[in-house]
């Protein structure tokens, strides 16, 4: 009887320290994971989150890691000594879940660092800025995510027609001009056809902002939202590609028109209107709204050939190049990812042209994966090198002195953007620099 006591007591035993141990080298594998993912990131100096983030409170935060898992974009967070940590802060987009999830209230929200202020326009309640008649809608005005945007445009184009009730309008000039065609700028132009406003929506890349250049099959976490002209939009986890797909059905559905290739570089005050100048056509309006996002304007080459549809400035998916002569130009991250997942698809031949003579602002992973595939013959790495001119079907560099021409059918410049607070500063526009503020 006592024996059998025993042995019960022993299996109990077993069970609990088998758990305890499950639970413990989970727990330690877990904190190798941070560590290592930390290390890498901050090695390659990549330690600066581009915007919203949160800040973790040490003597509150008990490692429940309830943070960790709440984050949508995942490996963001980490615990390391008990903590958690921002482990990887240059890819965390604001979602805010893990403030959200922490039981503990040790997480706080904010724009910028100590050491990196983030520009943020001054904006009112009603989304005009100090500049009369200039609105601003979205991540630019500082709160990024797809449903922030989506409300920001719809209500920033109420501001807009209110505003147009009191002035008077019509003749030739604009009730108002939308720039950017992002999720933002998408639900205010619904928003002034609903309200049969006078208007144009100007975009310079694609539809859909920044969305459209996730990668492909990104997993994309938002909420339910109204889009104007249409009802409920009840997303919750989605892809990009069936977002993208929603949203232009919605787009041809109330034959919303959307002028591409129309950059908007400049913003000038006229009589009682402005002029916007894009690099192809003027308009006269009497409002703006400016949904632009926070990601800038591609830096392009300028050299001659840039303008061919053969130069692209994102690697969407590297697939579309199979069977062709590929350039990529820059030495980051991005750059480095692009050359290298091109290289890996069949019957492709890839050069990565850079103009400093070594990578060094690139992630030491992607570093290793570049010396790779040069040895395995896949890419042809061009250090030092600069693009001359691109034409139909070579381009030609310079290396060092050297004049080298090689067949091409396309090029992708990962030469990083120029950011919109210049262009914003030269509208009048009054920025604050926040430094870690909530
Ligand atoms: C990798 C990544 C993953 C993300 N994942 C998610 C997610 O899962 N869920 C989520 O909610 N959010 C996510 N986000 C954030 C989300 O994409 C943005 O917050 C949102 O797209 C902002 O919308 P917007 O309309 O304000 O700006 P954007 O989407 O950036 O659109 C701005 C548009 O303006 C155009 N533009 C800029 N300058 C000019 C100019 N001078 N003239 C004409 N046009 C111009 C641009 O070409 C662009 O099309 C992610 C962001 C990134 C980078």
């Amino acid at each position: 009887m006592s024996s059998g006591f025993g042995i019960e007591w022993l299996v109990y035993g077993l069970i609990v320290g088998s758990v305890f141990a499950i639970y413990f080298s989970k727990k330690i594998r877990r904190e190798k994971h941070s560590r290592s993912r930390k290390e890498e990131e901050f090695s390659a100096g990549l330690i600066e989150p581009p915007s919203l983030h949160p800040v973790i409170d040490p003597v509150k935060c008990l490692g429940c890691a309830s943070c960790v898992t709440a984050c949508p974009e995942k490996s963001i967070l980490g615990i390391i000594n008990g903590k958690a940590e921002l482990i990887a802060p240059s890819h965390c987009i604001g979602h805010g879940a893990c403030q959200a999830a922490c039981p503990l209230d040790a997480i706080e929200l904010v724009f910028g660092t100590e050491r990196r202020g983030i520009d943020i326009p001054n904006v009112k309640k009603t989304f005009e800025t100090n500049v009369p008649g200039i609105f601003i809608a979205g991540e630019l005005g500082g709160m990024g995510l797809i449903r922030n945007a989506i409300e920001q445009g719809k209500q920033a184009m109420d501001s807009v027609v209110q505003r147009c009730k009191k002035k008077s309008s019509g003749g030739d000039i604009l009730d108002v001009v939308i720039v950017g065609a992002g999720p933002s700028g998408f639900s205010a132009s619904l928003a002034a056809m609903a309200e049969k406003m006078s208007f144009v929506t100007l975009e310079q890349e694609t539809f859909g902002g920044t969305v459209a250049h996730y990668p492909r099959g990104k997993v994309v976490m938002t909420q339910p939202v109204d889009l104007p002209l249409y009802g409920k939009a009840n997303f919750r986890e989605t892809t990009k590609e069936k977002l993208l797909e929603f949203w232009h059905e919605v787009r041809e559905e109330t034959g919303l028109e959307v002028q591409y290739g129309e950059r908007v570089v400049k913003v000038e005050p006229a009589k009682d209107h402005f002029l916007v100048q894009t690099e192809k056509n003027n308009f006269a309006t009497r409002n703006i709204l400016l949904t632009i996002g926070r990601r800038g304007t591609p830096r392009k080459l300028n050299v001659p050939g840039e303008d061919q549809e053969k130069v692209v400035y994102r690697l969407i998916d590297p697939e579309q190049y199979a069977g062709q002569h590929v350039l990529v130009v820059g030495g980051g991250d991005s750059a480095l990812e692009a050359a290298v997942s091109i290289s890996e698809v069949e019957g492709t031949t890839v050069a990565l042209s850079y103009r400093s003579a070594a990578f060094g602002r690139a992630k030491q992973k992607n570093r290793e994966k570049v010396e790779m595939a040069e040895q395995t013959g896949g890419l042809r790495v061009l250090l030092s090198s600069n693009v001359m001119s691109i034409s139909e079907n070579d381009i030609t560099l310079d290396q060092e002195g050297q004049t080298i021409t090689i067949e091409n059918d396309a090029v992708i410049v990962c030469a990083g953007g120029i950011l919109p607070t210049g262009f914003l500063k030269d509208m009048g526009i009054e920025i604050e620099t926040k430094f870690g503020t909530a």
